[in-house]
């Protein structure tokens, strides 16, 4: 196996373009897995790519590109509606992981544990795909097709991740239970973003869940069946079991049973509307 540093993006791409080769940014998923290329392949080393590490805003359309750490979104100034970005980002492992593990590797590694799955998964994100045959664009939730699948082809890099922020967004929460409190893998996760209009109703909602599925979820009938009420409490009551269970497939594993996910899944996504409702009253 080979291992090239590269700095720019004109470097990667000549390097994608001949072939043989994995891309890697902080390895915090690479590495400690054990998915490094056999002999033949080389990695190509990210991190050190200054243009694909920025944040950015142009007239409500974000852009974060795939190297940016999650240190980096953790102190960014998000606007109202986008506070879930620092929130996740401060949940992503130690203050040591989330200065070298990316956003882009969180995706791509395509784990159901991903905790910034939900979090860009609620903000409809869009991702941008560069290889040889061009730049596509792709839903976020078509990118990732499965348990650590996803819809990038050989010789392509993830560069950015897009969504658009709506401005009468008023709050967003992201909610995470694992074995203890801190430094932990989800269990179950949800995310959250509240639009509201002049009379206090809602104008808006994207809930979405994680670690309950192959692949994280949004919860289209509880969205469209709180949108036009009144902000208060008994929004709650929206989210029942039977509606949660009927959109994810949990399993067993060394976390938790599927039983406990499916209970699990439906208080972090409570707690999340809760904590919505309470932002806004
Ligand atoms: C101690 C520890 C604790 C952790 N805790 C959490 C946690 O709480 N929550 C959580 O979600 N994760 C956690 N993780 C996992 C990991 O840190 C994150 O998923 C991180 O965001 C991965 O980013 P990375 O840059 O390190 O990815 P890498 O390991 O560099 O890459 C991961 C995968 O994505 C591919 N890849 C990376 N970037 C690109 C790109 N631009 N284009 C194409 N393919 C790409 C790589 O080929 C690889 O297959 C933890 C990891 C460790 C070691």
């Amino acid at each position: 196996m080979g291992y090239v540093l590269v700095a720019t993006e004109n470097e990667l791409q000549d390097r994608l373009a001949n072939g043989g080769c994995r891309v890697a940014a902080g390895m915090t998923d690479m590495y400690p897995s054990g998915q490094l290329p056999g002999s033949t392949e080389s990695v190509v080393d990210i991190s050190q790519v200054s243009s694909l590490r920025d944040i950015s805003c142009t007239d409500g359309a974000w852009r974060i590109g795939t190297t940016v750490r999650w240190s980096d979104v953790r102190v960014y100034p998000w606007p109202a509606g986008l506070e879930m970005l620092a929130e996740v980002a401060s949940q992503v492992g130690a203050v040591q992981v989330q200065n070298a593990a990316t956003v882009g590797g969180n995706l791509c590694n395509a784990s159901p544990a991903a905790d910034g799955m939900p979090v860009l998964l609620a903000l409809g994100a869009t991702v941008e795909l560069w290889s040889v045959r061009g730049v596509r664009e792709m839903l976020l939730s078509d990118f990732i097709t499965g348990v650590r699948r996803t819809a990038l082809e050989p010789g392509e890099y993830l560069r950015a991740i897009c969504f658009k922020n709506n401005e009468d967004a008023v709050a967003s929460a992201f909610c995470k239970l694992g074995l203890r409190q801190y430094l932990v893998i989800s269990i179950a996760m949800a995310a959250g973003q509240l639009r509201c209009d002049s009379a206090g109703c809602v104008s808006g909602i994207s809930l979405a869940l994680g670690a309950c599925s192959p692949v994280a979820t949004r919860l289209s009938d509880i969205e469209a069946s709180i949108v036009g009420k009144p902000v208060s409490k008994s929004l709650i009551d929206e989210v029942t079991a039977e509606r949660v269970a009927s959109v994810i497939s949990p399993i067993d594993d060394v976390r938790a049973t599927a039983a406990y996910r499916r209970d699990a899944a439906v208080h972090v996504l409570r707690d999340t509307l809760a904590r919505l409702v309470e932002a806004v009253a």
